[in-house]
């Protein structure tokens, strides 16, 4: 909402008008886009985001992602607005 409030008062009118939808957009399609990479994720290895060696997706839902990474462990992977969020855990903690 403050992105939103900063882009109200600096931008100019048309802008205005086409950035909340534009931002609205942009959401969605980074929320279908993470569904349809999960879905694809389930069934390959992929890079680990800290170390980027590959990993096992162990588990998913439309929040989150769990990786198993070789070296960093069990990575437990959110995806906020902006970007994702990787909280690392140890090993057979779930
Ligand atoms: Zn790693």
């Amino acid at each position: 909402m403050i992105v939103v409030g900063w882009m109200l008062t600096e931008r100019p009118l048309i802008q205005t008008i086409v950035a909340p939808f534009f931002f609205l957009f942009m959401v969605l399609g980074v929320l279908g886009a993470f569904q349809g990479i999960l879905f694809a994720f389930k069934k390959l290895h992929v890079g680990c985001p800290l170390c980027r060696k590959k990993s096992h997706v162990v588990d998913g839902n439309k929040q989150a992602i769990w990786l198993d990474c070789p070296d960093c462990g069990r990575l437990h992977v959110t995806h906020g607005l902006v970007r994702l969020k990787i909280t690392r855990c140890r090993f057979g903690q779930g």
